[in-house]
């Protein structure tokens, strides 16, 4: 039995140390330790026969830097990183004023379908361990020696489809004895799993739900994406409110404009009306300008349409921003970076 230490919880590894008969403020010591990316082998706190026997019942695996791409225009970083496995997945580290902020990915892959994006093209492959969730916001933190202080779950998977150890991985980030980062720093987005955003809601997590909605109606975005036949737009926003009546957290919804499918102003003031209608303005809205993936024939909408679909939005009372791109020059997006080197392997 081969223990993944860095998925475990505090009382799990209190367990674990009482298991192998040592104190258990050792349990403080390692996890302190861990999540500042120091291997058992590395803590001179432990004595050496301790380290040994630990060694020799867990693993210790931090995701390894294949590719880093570096932005020249603003500094942006993105990682690819490889897997104990093998398989490998990104992060993107952004530099904004109100601190560092790392996107992760919670999969290998994804399953979802959705028509514009690059990680889905492959379908997925599994899913991620806490610990290698967690060991995204590590690697990245030693890469580049600064603190990391914010988190958007808005890399490579669905974080609701791997809910259990997403779940899991907020607490372990979150934990006062480890990476200490605020519940209310961290920004999970989902395609609209409306069951786990019911569970979502019980777990008391003060983080900030984003809804990937990017159409006003059932039949656009069943055409765009797939979840919607099993969660349509009317019941996904009706989870929404609920999740808001019992969090107070405001939902953010990311609305990618794909040009001549969902950037036109008729459906700027439909979009209005269904949000005003079912969330009430409790709401805001990040538009996204689609970042062009070849192999979709889909394309990114003018600057002009940008602007009409914001201020109509606005010109309705819902406060709406267009996400700035970051890295532009590095192809920063999720999933094209592991799309582009599982490509090299096929060729
Ligand atoms: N599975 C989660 C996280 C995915 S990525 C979700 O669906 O929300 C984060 C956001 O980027 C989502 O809103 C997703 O729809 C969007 N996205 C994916 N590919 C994109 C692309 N090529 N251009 C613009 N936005 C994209």
């Amino acid at each position: 039995m081969s223990y993944d230490l860095l998925s475990m919880s505090l009382p799990e590894l209190e367990d674990f140390v009482l298991s192998l008969g040592e104190a258990k403020y050792r349990a403080k010591q390692i996890f302190t330790a861990l999540h500042r990316g120091v291997p058992v082998a590395d803590m001179s706190n432990l004595s050496r026969p301790l380290r040994e026997t630990i060694g020799a019942v867990t693993e210790w695996r931090l995701p390894r830097v294949k590719t880093r791409l570096v932005s020249e225009i603003d500094g942006t970083v993105k990682y690819l990183f490889e897997l104990f496995d093998g398989e490998c997945i990104e992060s993107v580290f952004m530099r904004y004023e109100h601190g560092n902020t790392l996107c992760i990915s919670s999969q290998v892959g994804c399953r979802m379908g959705c028509k514009f994006c690059a990680s889905t093209l492959a379908g997925r492959v599994r899913d991620l361990a806490p610990s290698e969730m967690l060991g995204q916001v590590i690697a990245a933190q030693s890469d580049t020696g600064e603190r990391i202080s914010n988190i958007v779950m808005m890399g490579i998977g669905e974080p609701l489809d791997n809910y259990d150890n997403t779940v899991k991985f907020l607490r372990l980030v979150s934990a006062p004895e480890g990476l200490n980062i605020g519940l209310r720093h961290i920004s999970l987005s989902t395609c609209g799993l409306v069951p786990k955003i019911e569970a979502l809601a019980q777990e008391d997590l003060p983080i900030t739900l984003s809804i990937s909605l990017h159409a006003s109606d059932n039949e656009t975005r069943s055409a765009i994406m797939p979840v919607n036949r099993s969660y349509p737009v009317e019941t996904l926003l009706a989870a929404c409110k609920r999740y808001f009546d019992k969090t107070g957290r405001r939902i953010s919804f990311e609305y990618t404009l794909i040009r001549g499918k969902n950037d036109d102003t008729a459906t700027a003031e439909r979009l209005a009306a269904i949000l005003k209608r079912h969330v009430g303005r409790i709401c805001h809205v990040n538009l996204i300008p689609l970042n062009e993936v070849s192999e979709t024939g889909l394309s990114a909408p003018t600057r002009e349409s940008i602007r009409r679909f914001r201020e109509t939005l606005e010109g309705h009372g819902i406060n709406a921003t267009v996400r700035r791109r970051l890295g532009s020059d590095i192809n920063a997006s999720c999933g094209q970076l592991r799309r582009g080197q599982m490509n090299k392997e096929i060729h």
